[in-house]
């Protein structure tokens, strides 16, 4: 017998020998350890800007505050640049952290011309997120079938946004002390990013300021597990979007908003970003062709924080 295939056959019967019993308890004293994080993870619950009651910015920051959010999400566009200065004086002095920018990208065009339109429209908003301490832009670098002519697809994709479009953003984004976060979109939205692990890749290959986020909504039919998409995100994870699971409104209306699988993902992490709900508002009983007035909304999203921070606990 060679050696290496002797010593394969011993490592084979040594596990046999330690977990050979067939007891449970034996079947147990082989199972991995996990190591806690160093820090523990912590729930930071978020609203995206249009779905924080009240007109003014100070008003809705208020709302958070008082209602046991720890973070904010803002939209994309010329949102951070014409608010910028507003939002440094407003957020002054509050608990509140500054978590992602969220607004429609798309970095598929073949035409060159039209993907640096898009990287040069970004760069003044990146820079204005840095300044505001955000922890960054959400981009989804591709959207649509990108089977016409008229988009990059697969490899090509790929390697243009991480050597080219993806790369410049988040070098600049980094530069700024900010970063580009990547989320995976569902099948019917994009063909190009759709889980969580591909999105760290994508990440990892293109290196500092650029990380990677998850979103219940799309997770729960692209990934095979919360718990694991998470952990495969690892340190890039960086931001988190949640909704309900049986409809995208906000969670707490159906009994199948269940995220504790998930939430025992980020708490493996020692995650400390923000989960934040996106989705919308459910029909109002009265005018089934609304939705529901503010007073209900107020009670859904004090629903979903004690539903939620419930959930964290069990996890
Ligand atoms: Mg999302």
């Amino acid at each position: 017998m060679k050696r290496r295939s002797f010593l394969k056959g011993s490592a084979v019967a040594g596990v046999t020998t330690l977990c050979g019993a067939g007891t449970a308890k034996a079947a147990e004293s082989c199972m991995p350890t996990l190591k806690a994080p160093a820090q523990s993870a912590q729930l930071n619950l978020c609203l995206q800007w249009n779905k924080i009651p009240g007109g003014e910015m100070n008003q809705k920051l208020d709302f958070l505050e008082a209602n046991g959010f720890k973070a904010v999400e803002i939209p994309s566009g010329k949102w951070p640049i014409d608010n910028c200065d507003a939002m440094l004086k407003a957020m002054k002095g509050r608990k509140l952290t500054l978590a992602t920018a969220c607004g429609p990208s798309n970095f598929a065009y073949a035409e060159e011309a039209k993907r640096e339109a898009e990287v040069q429209k970004f760069l003044p908003i990146i820079e204005a997120l840095g300044k505001m301490k955000s922890v960054g832009l959400i981009i989804c670098p591709a959207r649509g079938k990108l089977s016409e002519p008229g988009w990059l697809s697969g490899k090509d994709l790929r390697k243009d946004f991480v050597e080219n479009t993806g790369r410049r953003l988040a070098e600049h984004a980094h530069k700024h002390g900010t970063s580009i976060v990547l989320e995976p979109l569902r099948r019917n939205e994009t063909p190009f990013l759709r889980q969580v692990a591909d999105g760290a890749t994508i990440a990892r290959d293109i290196g500092p300021g650029c990380a990677v986020m998850g979103d219940f909504w799309h997770m729960q039919l692209e990934e095979t597990s919360f718990l694991g998409a998470f952990i495969s995100g690892g340190k890039l994870l960086k931001h988190v979007h949640i909704a309900g699971l049986k409809k995208r409104i906000i969670p707490g209306v159906f009994p199948e908003d269940n995220y504790v699988d998930g939430f025992k993902g980020l708490k493996l992490l020692g995650y400390r970003g923000a989960v934040s709900f996106e989705g919308g508002w459910p029909k109002d009983p009265a005018n089934p062709k609304k939705s529901v007035a503010e007073p209900e909304r107020i009670r859904l999203i004090k629903n979903m924080v004690k539903l939620l921070n419930e959930q964290w606990a069990m996890a």
